[in-house]
Formats: C-alpha cells, structure tokens, sequence
C-alpha cells in the first residue's frame, strides 16, 4: 500500500454557486492542464480568465491588512502564485501587506520587497529605501528609492528627505541643508503630511532655514492638529472613545494623541508608518536600542531613527538627555511624555557636543516652546 502523501490545503476556493472566492474553505489542488481535469468535473477556478483574477487579486493586495493575507495566496497554487506575483498585483500592495518584521528580515523578505519596488509600488519604494539607508547603511541606494517614491508625490519619502536634509544625514555636518529640507517639507505639508505639517510650523516659529514668520508657523501647526483630528474622527470603531479627559500620562506609555491634549481630550496615537516600526524594532532587536558605535536613537518611540554619525541629533534644551532627529519628533515626545520628565542638569553636563547645535532651538523660554498648541 502506497504512503498518503500529505499536502498542502489552500485557503481560497471557487464556490461551485457563484464562482467567488470564498476564504476558509479547503479547496482541490487548482492544475491548468487538462490532466488535471478529475471524475467530479474541472477545477472551477481554471475557468475564470487570467484579467478577472489579477482583478480580484489587486483588489486583495490594496486591502491586505497583514502580509500573511497576501502571502496565504501565494501558497495556494501555482497559477495564482504566478498571478499574485505579477507587477500588476505587487504595485497594489498596502502599506500593510508589505510591513515586514524586523525580526524576520531575511533575503527572501529584502527580494520580495524590491520586487514590489520593481513592480512600481511607492510604498515598498519608501519602506526599503528606509531599511537600505538607516539599517543596512546603504545610504545611496537607500535615499535614491526615497526620491523615486518623492518624485511621485509620495509624502513620507519627502518627509524623511527633509529630515535627512535637515541633519546632513549620511554625510558630514556640512552637509546640512536646511533650505532643501524646507522646501521638502512644504511639498509634503502640502500634500497634507501631518509630521511635515508640523515640522514646517516649527521651522516658521523659529526661522530655521526660512525667514521667521511666527503667526503663519503658528497657522501650520493648527492645521497639523485639525488633519490629525480628521484623521481620528475617521478611523472607524476606535473614534468612539476619543473624547476622554486628558489624564496625566506615565512615562514610556503611549496613551493618546499628545498634542490634542491641548483641547483637554486624548485620541488614540497616529498610526505609525511600518517603516518607522522596522526602523525602532531593527535597533531594539540589535544592542537595546542602540544603533551602536555611540550613535542615538531618536527619542521619540514612534521614529525609529537613528544616528549616521555621533552628535547628528540635536539634544533637550533643558535636560540635555533626550536627543530628536526632528522638531516634529520633539513636539510629539514633548507632549507624549517628557515633559513629566524632563529636568534641569549641571551645565556642564548638559553641555557642547561639538557639532555646535547643543540644544534644540528655542526662543529662551526652555522647553515652552516645544508645545505648539500652547
Ligand atoms: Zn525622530
Ligand atoms: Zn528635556
């Protein structure tokens, strides 16, 4: 007697009634070639043409919300494999399907996510761009596919440009560019980024790479909050329970929107970009949070970025322990949580990191000014 040889069952079947897909249930090995034609008839999927299931699946791969929803239809059979891997489909990808863990990075995972890249999408553009500069330092590659995802508007890639603009990022500290990164932060804020939103208020507030205007970076800085408001109020189930008293917050905890604490409410915290999520998982994973070498993270949670050379961030004003890749990044954390414990230290602690930008700028007022809704 033959061994029964064990295989894998899909997930995805044609229903014999309507021909849709229907998850969960177990299907028949799906074969094209008539061969495959057994006593109870054709696989019903084989009669659907090739157009209608690269549109049903484009349609998946827009609404994935965890790349093992993709993924499930990979290991389906060859014909959808084949179909599901198409530009046609990976171009579509959400932000979603293609967040990968840091913990499972792999190369599997980096040729699955340049084959996205190839196929077009921006999200993959962006998020291995990211990965190729700050975690595996190649910091070329890395920001060419930020500028590929930036030149087809697509606003974190500006973001971060900015940001890279902003520290000389991958380079010396002469590379700073403060006027590049402004005008990257406009066109970001201008496709409603709510980081650059701020960012731009900020850089209006204090004059940092564009002349001082405090009532129009005010201006910015609202606009920032209300997206942010919008942003929630259209989440869904989860802006049930925005409108809570602002309650003090404990340290490390990611409770709410710190900024809309302002208005005295908290909503849930802006979603981070999985990018940012790799980014903070990738270091934590390697050395305790710590990029090594002496070089920082920056101490907003939700960032993830890290030094590409020592004293590239900009430190607390006041404290001198915390250190921000940006003034967005500040403003967040500020209201998020340190300003229960930021303090005053010795001067000569909290003194030069000869780079000569020890302290985030203010206007004197010490850590006031990093609240912009104030
Ligand atoms: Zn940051
Ligand atoms: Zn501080």
């Amino acid at each position: 007697m033959l061994p029964v040889r064990k295989t894998k069952r899909a997930f995805y079947s044609a229903d014999a009634g309507d021909g849709v897909f229907t998850p969960g249930k177990k299907r028949r090995r799906c074969l094209s070639s008539p061969a495959s034609v057994s006593k109870a008839g054709p696989d019903l999927l084989d009669t659907i043409p090739d157009d209608l299931v690269v549109s049903i699946l484009r349609r998946l791969a827009s609404t994935s919300r965890c790349p093992a929803d993709f993924i499930n239809v990979l290991m389906t059979c060859k014909r959808l494999k084949s179909l599901a891997t198409s530009p046609l489909v990976l171009s579509r990808l959400s932000r979603k399907a293609i967040a990968v863990k840091a913990q499972n990075w792999s190369e599997d995972a980096h040729r699955f996510l340049k084959r996205c890249v190839d196929a077009g999408s921006l999200e993959a553009c962006y998020t291995l761009g990211m990965i190729r500069f700050y975690c595996l330092q190649n910091r070329g590659n890395g920001a060419s596919l930020m500028a590929k995802a930036a030149i087809s508007s697509y606003a974190p890639a500006l973001y971060s440009l900015a940001v890279i603009q902003f520290n000389g990022s991958g380079g010396s500290k002469n590379d700073k560019d403060l006027r590049a990164g402004v005008a990257l932060c406009a066109r970001a804020a201008f496709l409603g980024h709510v980081d650059a939103l701020r960012e731009l208020g900020h850089c209006l507030q204090d004059g940092y790479g564009v002349p001082q205007n405090v009532s129009e970076g005010r201006r910015f800085l609202v606009q920032a909050n209300a997206r942010e408001l919008a942003a929630v109020l259209s989440s869904g189930n989860e802006a049930c329970s925005w409108l809570t008293l602002s309650q003090p917050q404990a340290p490390n905890q990611i409770r709410g929107c710190p900024l809309l604490s302002d208005f005295g409410c908290n909503v849930p915290a802006p979603e981070i970009h999985p990018a940012n999520r790799f980014l903070a998982d990738w270091f934590a994973v390697r050395g305790g949070d710590a990029p090594g070498d002496g070089l920082r993270l920056c101490s907003h949670g939700g960032c993830g970025r890290p030094e590409t050379r020592k004293h590239e961030f900009r430190r607390c004003s006041v404290c001198g322990v915390v250190n921000y890749c940006s003034r967005a990044c500040q403003a967040l954390d500020w209201k998020l949580r340190h300003k229960i414990d930021c303090a005053p230290v010795e001067q000569d602690a909290a003194g030069g990191d000869g780079e000569g930008n020890v302290q985030v700028e203010g206007n004197g007022n010490g850590d006031n000014v990093l609240v912009p809704m104030s």
